[in-house]
């Protein structure tokens, strides 16, 4: 195996025996960047000089026996939504095209104290608005098990890396699915953790009620590191829990015995591809020959989340968008006469049609004489979401389902039929409505090779159950194929 293929636990064993360096662990990772990017197009900024200097800093810290923890050292790909002091941090948008963050956000400062090397900034749908990677304002992102298809999205440019090899692991964002439906089309670890459990500060916002900060890694082991590194209260962020953090690791036992799985038929109906249901259920059996018991659960409403979610999203969107103005963010539009002409035209240039979309969507449910009929019938039916999962975690642990309903579809199939494309995110978007815990752990490939995703659930602040559910699912299956590329 070469070092960019491994995982941050196995490499840590070697840095801290000694016997590998970070740097060759580095170079490893911008070769293979080098030699596959091209194809995949994961990445809008690469840093190798600062990525080696990181390196050899991790390598200076083993060298005196300082090392930082368990990701000092490993190469890790952050999502362009997250600010990084004195970097572009475009957002996917080409308003923000010359934007360099001042500061870094939590998130990201925790990995550096941590020690991880960051190797660059990967693409998104603009402003994490899209499933697929393809409304990023630069290229699309293309998925390295097809080449032919979308990666997912919107942190289809982190999932990407991780599944080719460009980065060890990634950090993305989940406001609908963004973690969790990309790593599903991967073939990768991803987790949404319950809102509040990691900070949103220095998080280019989309939907702040919604948005949460999460991992994208090789295995579920990884995940768990990650996650415990990110996690924790942050009083930069009003909305980030005073909770203790466990310590994920050492809680993945793998023993599941006697555990309750629920299984919501709404995640079975129709438009479930037949072999991404096969595969699901096989991953369930799969579990219940550890021990678990499967119980069926009843979820509703989930046939009311999408239209929920399309207007809870862009209600908090145009608000948290109005700041691309020109004047206090945002490549403003040079030749404009006159201040409303600058703002028009400003935000018409740098904002791609989804985003326009949004924020007009967003502004109309806000607007007088509309409110109450749209975002405030919005927020009644997501407390009803947010009760039947209360219930369903009465009679369960952990729900489980698919975490897409097909596999990676191709690039220029659904993006100019917004419908579509919003429906891919049935199976994640009532997980970011209801606030809990969810992740997907690869569980399979297609008859045209293609990975599905098990998406496991869980209540506000029970990772730890979510991660061993998901790890013992990955002792069951073993090693999970490759990607060809
Ligand atoms: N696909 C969903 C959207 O476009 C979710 C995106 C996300 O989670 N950031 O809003």
């Amino acid at each position: 195996m070469k070092l960019y293929q491994e995982t941050i636990h196995s490499l840590h064993d070697k840095l801290k025996a000694g016997d590998i360096t970070s740097r060759q662990i580095t170079e490893s990772v911008l070769e293979r960047i080098d030699a596959v990017d091209e194809k995949v197009r994961a990445f809008i900024t690469r840093m190798d000089e600062l990525a080696l200097q990181m390196a050899d800093a991790a390598d200076e810290r083993f060298r005196k026996g300082e090392s930082l923890g368990s990701l000092d050292g490993i190469p890790v790909a952050l999502k362009d939504i997250f600010l990084t002091e004195g970097i572009l941090t475009t957002c996917g948008s080409r308003i923000l095209e010359n934007f360099v963050a001042p500061y870094d956000g939590t998130a990201v400062s925790q990995l550096k104290m941590e020690g991880a090397v960051f190797v660059g900034k990967t693409n998104m749908d603009e402003f994490a608005m899209g499933s697929s990677t393809e409304n990023s304002g630069f290229f699309p992102t293309h998925n390295p098990w097809d080449l032919e298809r979308v990666p997912g999205g919107s942190s289809g440019g982190s999932a990407a890396t991780v599944a080719a090899g460009e980065a060890i692991f990634a950090l993305g964002t989940d406001t609908g699915g963004s973690i969790r439906q990309p790593a599903s089309h991967c073939g990768v670890v991803g987790i949404k953790p319950t809102y509040g459990r990691v900070s949103r500060y220095g998080v280019i916002a989309f939907a702040s009620s919604l948005d949460q900060v999460g991992p994208i890694t090789r295995d579920v082991m990884d995940g768990a590191i990650l996650l415990k590194a990110i996690s924790g209260h942050d009083p930069a962020d009003s909305t980030s829990a005073n909770v203790p953090v466990p310590d994920y690791p050492s809680l993945l036992t793998g023993d599941v015995e006697g555990m309750k799985a629920g299984l919501p038929a709404e995640y079975f109906e129709e438009g479930l591809d037949p072999q991404v249901e096969e595969i699901v259920r096989k991953a369930v059996a799969d579990l219940e020959k550890r021990g678990m018991e499967i119980v069926p659960v009843s979820l509703p409403s989930t046939k009311y989340a999408v239209a929920t979610y399309y207007i809870i999203a862009p209600a908090e969107a145009s608000s948290n968008l109005a700041r691309y103005d020109g004047v206090r963010f945002g490549v403003r539009y040079p030749d404009a006469k006159g201040l409303t002409e600058m703002y028009k035209k400003t935000r018409s240039r740098g904002f791609g049609p989804e985003v326009q979309r949004r924020i007009m969507l967003g502004t109309f449910a806000l607007s007088a004489g509309y409110y109450d009929a749209y975002y405030g019938k919005a927020q009644r039916v997501r407390t009803i979401i947010r009760r039947e999962f209360d219930e369903a975690f009465t009679k369960a642990d952990v729900i489980l389902s698919p975490t897409a309903p097909t596999p990676a579809f191709p690039l220029g199939e659904k993006v100019d039929d917004p419908l579509q494309m919003y429906l891919t995110d049935i199976c994640t978007i009532p997980v970011n409505i209801a606030g809990v815990a969810a992740m997907s752990v690869p569980c399979g490939l297609t008859s045209s090779g293609l990975p599905v995703g098990l998406h496991v659930i869980s209540s506000p602040f029970t990772e730890d159950l979510m991660l061993n559910v998901a790890y013992a699912y990955e002792q069951e299956r073993g090693e999970f194929p490759r990607c060809p590329l």
